[in-house]
């Protein structure tokens, strides 16, 4: 159990390398339950760290503003190669250094400052990028937004789904030029299919952000936006498992306009060191195993929320469709915040982090919720039984937050528990 990816580092900075021990040390004797996180394998990490770091390519391949670019050209060109048959994409674009890139990029490409964009609103599950208030989005983009349906405690018949009425009628009212699918804190499979008749109803364009999904996307646990939507973005570190960095995919009549968005229109020099990584971890999410991995991420999620439920949490939309499990706290204690128990788990070495509920009646920095997810663990190997032990241990803590002894006691057996689990022993060279 000693393997680490630092441990081979030869580093003349004892400073950073010892922060990076300490960091090895949290990640690997903590549980990490942040649903946007993974554990990249040793080879995206490996090209992440590799002398790719040292070269410019401003441009594409065959179109490169310096020279020395041949191999620098192969790289990229496999990566984008590798994703396209991926996803069965008509065109990839690799550069975006983030999922917040990738879909600036894409409004750049397909709108005019000012003009209409429909997207789920933040506080029902969408992302910043969405035109949040507090993201430029909004200042250059007249962002509208559509929501989720009411709460509604009927198993058969859960609320806090995508509300496809409402988007309509949005859609209807506002004629956007564009409609967003996707989110951030939205625990159901995302169907693409009504997004695409609500956008051929007014004649306009579809966007996918599937930054959370993507890696169910790959795995074919999860239903592929692509064959519906004119673009889809996505962030490659979070179900995907690759290193940190966006992408976007699309039909073949954007290619063009979104690849000047994203270079010269935002970015400079693409980070080839990310694209290399990108190429590696396109390559893993096409192994028949990957399935095996994404199935049982949702296995695990279901489990998860069973043990979570019998605990006396309320799950957000009534359960799990993906990685991911929204908390409402209330229903377990009507006094815990979101930023109470995070820091209550954070104490008991459980890594998650607060989020509001549709309707919040809390601030985005206290909130009602709590977000977790079940990619990274099961990555290092946990099963559905290890789940509900981990369901067990989050309730105690929170339970007994004022108990700082048995907190620790908590903190001691998160230890014991990941004494079991290794991400990096269960990837096969
Ligand atoms: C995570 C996320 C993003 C942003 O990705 P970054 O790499 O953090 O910029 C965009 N959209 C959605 C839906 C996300 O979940």
């Amino acid at each position: 159990m000693s393997f680490s990816p630092i441990d081979n580092w030869i580093s003349n900075d004892p400073e950073v390398t010892g922060l990076l021990q300490k960091e090895w040390h949290r990640q690997t004797t903590t549980i990490q339950l942040i649903a946007s996180e993974n554990f990249a394998s040793p080879s995206v990490m490996a090209a992440t760290g590799s002398i790719l770091t040292n070269k410019y390519s401003e441009g594409y391949p065959g179109r490169r503003y310096y020279g020395g670019n041949q191999v620098v050209d192969e790289i990229e060109d496999l990566a984008r190669r590798r994703l396209t048959a991926l996803f069965g994409a008509d065109h990839a674009n690799v550069q975006p250094h983030s999922g917040a890139n990738a879909n600036v990029a894409v409004y750049q490409a397909l709108l005019e400052p000012g003009d209409t964009v429909l997207a789920l609103r933040l506080d029902q599950g969408g992302h910043l990028t969405h035109g949040s208030p507090a993201s430029l989005t909004s200042k250059f983009w007249n962002f509208v937004s559509y929501g989720v349906t009411p709460r509604n405690d009927d198993p058969e018949n859960p609320g806090e789904l995508i509300d496809f009425d409402n988007l309509r009628a949005q859609a209807l009212e506002h004629r956007p030029k564009l409609i967003i699918g996707g989110a951030t804190a939205y625990a159901r499979k995302i169907d693409p299919r009504p997004f695409r008749e609500i956008a051929d109803e007014i004649g306009a364009m579809l966007m996918f952000d599937s930054a959370h999904v993507a890696g169910l996307i790959a795995g074919g646990s999860h239903p592929s936006p692509v064959p519906y939507a004119d673009v889809v973005t996505f962030t490659t570190h979070k179900t995907l498992r690759g290193p940190r960095g966006g992408a976007i995919l699309c039909r073949e009549e954007h290619a063009k306009k979104i690849d000047s968005a994203v270079f010269p229109g935002q970015q400079g020099g693409p980070l080839e060191h990310s694209i290399a990584a990108k190429a590696v971890a396109f390559r893993e999410a096409a192994q028949e195993n990957f399935s095996t991995y994404t199935d049982q991420i949702v296995k695990n999620s279901v489990a998860f929320g069973e043990a979570l439920v019998k605990e006396g949490f309320r799950l957000v939309s009534g359960g799990t469709e993906n990685h991911m499990l929204l908390l409402d706290l209330g229903e377990f204690d009507a006094e815990l915040t979101g930023k109470e128990a995070q820091e209550v788990l954070d104490r008991a070495g459980i890594t998650t982090n607060r989020n509001t509920i549709p309707d919040d009646p809390r601030s985005p920095f206290i909130t009602s919720g709590l977000r977790v997810g079940t990619a990274a663990e099961t990555t290092a190997g946990m099963k559905e039984k290890d789940f509900a032990t981990v369901a067990e241990l989050m309730t105690r803590a929170l339970r007994n937050r004022n108990d700082e002894a048995a907190v620790t006691k908590v903190r001691e057996d998160v230890a014991s528990l990941l004494t079991d689990f290794n991400p990096y022993a269960n990837f096969t060279k």
